[in-house]
């Protein structure tokens, strides 16, 4: 049996900056992931171009935390975004900031950002296994013993969890971290997919693969103006994801905004001042061609009749449908194919600071297997790489 001092168990943006504190302050630190590489989850985000931090303020940040933001403080006071640039940049990944804050690799390629880890491993001596499944851990004295599926051993004094949630199973995360806080008798909190797409009855067909920025959509008391996509099942894009959290029964109603900058009235008054030209043609100037034929063809005008041709409530009634169009949500995505899970490690049972459970020595949990969730955006990653760092740290 090998010994270590700290085991990390999960390879996501958590456990490979956790690995390299550890090894950064000389600890002897070895890195298990189940999969055959590290970082799966990570590699999806942003597209696959890795949407690897989020350049807001500290407020900023928090407030794109739903849950567990408060618990972050000190986290953030120690390792915060900009420090998670400041890593990249000083070890020679260059990045660029995009809409919304989001931070990028300017390769606009997820292996940039997972190689940089990598290298960042193998530079500190970090050990790491893959393909290495961790079925059991138990604790002795002063040591935890952690066995594999492939029937190795290991052991170390200090362990760190950063298994993920339970979204997207397929990438690895299936909730091991939390029946391991179970094992020491910490409380997990109820586990629920969070930003979740949305499935709609909708003709989705004629919609499908519309990609519209800076939408404004309305849920009960809630407006939410992000980017949106249509897919074949629904809506997804942030606007979607942020949306699902307020979904509670399967017909619940939506509006969305295609127009959010301009008022009903500037809006007539521009089709007015539009009024010796086709429909099509007007309309086209202010949303998506697809997107604008699919609202003429359903308000039952002539696309190619000039504005001052058409009967004025038809026109009305189109125009209401560039700024409020009611959309039908049937249900949200389960967690197969939600972004985030909400719940996990109840953070009554760590201590802020070091991350360190209040009841087992030694025992750490980092990234998405706490009770933290964020909205996509990099605010997850930032919470995993910022915890990361200070449970490998402390
Ligand atoms: C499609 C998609 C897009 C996303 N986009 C964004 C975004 O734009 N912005 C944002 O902030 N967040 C986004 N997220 C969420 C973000 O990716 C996660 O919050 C983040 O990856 C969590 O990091 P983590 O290190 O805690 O866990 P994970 O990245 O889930 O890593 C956990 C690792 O633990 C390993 N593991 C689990 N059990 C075991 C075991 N028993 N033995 C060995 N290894 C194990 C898994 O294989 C996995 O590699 C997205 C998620 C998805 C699915």
């Amino acid at each position: 049996m090998t010994n270590y001092d700290t085991i990390i168990i999960g390879g996501g943006p958590a456990g490979m900056m956790a690995a390299i504190a550890s090894s950064f302050y000389g600890r002897k630190t070895l890195l298990l992931d189940k999969n055959k590489k590290l970082g799966k989850k990570l590699a999806m985000t942003g597209g696959g171009r890795c949407n690897v931090t989020n350049n807001g303020t500290r407020d900023e940040i928090l407030a794109n935390i739903p849950h567990g933001a408060k618990f972050l403080y000190s986290t953030f006071a120690q390792f915060d975004n900009h420090d998670i640039m400041a890593f990249f940049e000083d070890n020679g990944t260059k990045l660029k900031v995009e809409d919304h804050g989001r931070v990028f690799p300017v390769t606009d390629k997820s292996q940039t950002i997972i190689a940089a880890l990598s290298a960042k491993m193998v530079e500190l001596g970090t050990s790491v296994l893959t393909k290495t499944e961790v079925i059991s851990v138990k604790k002795g004295d002063d040591e935890f013993t952690i066995k594999t599926a492939d029937g190795k051993s290991f052991s170390s004094r200090k362990l760190i969890v950063t298994t993920g949630g339970k979204s997207y199973p397929s990438t690895g995360s299936t909730g091991f971290g939390h029946d391991i806080a179970r094992h020491f008798k910490l409380k997990v909190t109820e586990l629920k997919p969070a930003e979740s797409p949305l499935m709609t009855d909708f003709p989705h067909k004629k919609l499908q693969g519309i990609s519209l920025r800076d939408v404004s959509l309305q849920i009960k008391n809630q407006t939410i103006t992000h980017d949106l996509l249509f897919t074949h099942f629904g809506l997804s894009g942030p606007a979607a994801l942020r949306a699902s959290s307020f979904v509670t029964s399967s017909d619940e109603m939506i509006t969305l905004d295609f127009l959010p900058t301009l008022t009903a009235d500037e809006l007539a008054d521009k089709f007015e001042q539009l009024r010796d030209k086709s429909l099509k043609n007007v309309a086209k100037l202010f949303l998506q061609e697809r997107l604008a034929d699919f609202l003429i063809e359903i308000t039952g005008l002539a696309p190619d009749l000039k504005i001052k041709q058409l009967p004025q409530k038809k026109l009305q009634q189109l125009l209401e449908s560039f700024k409020a169009f009611p959309i039908k949500v049937t249900g949200t995505m389960s967690f197969a194919k939600s972004f985030v899970t909400a719940g996990g490690v109840d953070l009554s049972e760590i201590t802020p600071k070091t991350l360190m459970s209040k009841t087992v020595d030694n025992l750490y949990f980092a990234g998405e297997v706490l009770d933290i969730n964020a909205h996509t955006g990099g605010f997850n990653i930032t919470s995993a790489l910022a915890t990361g760092w200070v449970a490998g740290s402390n």
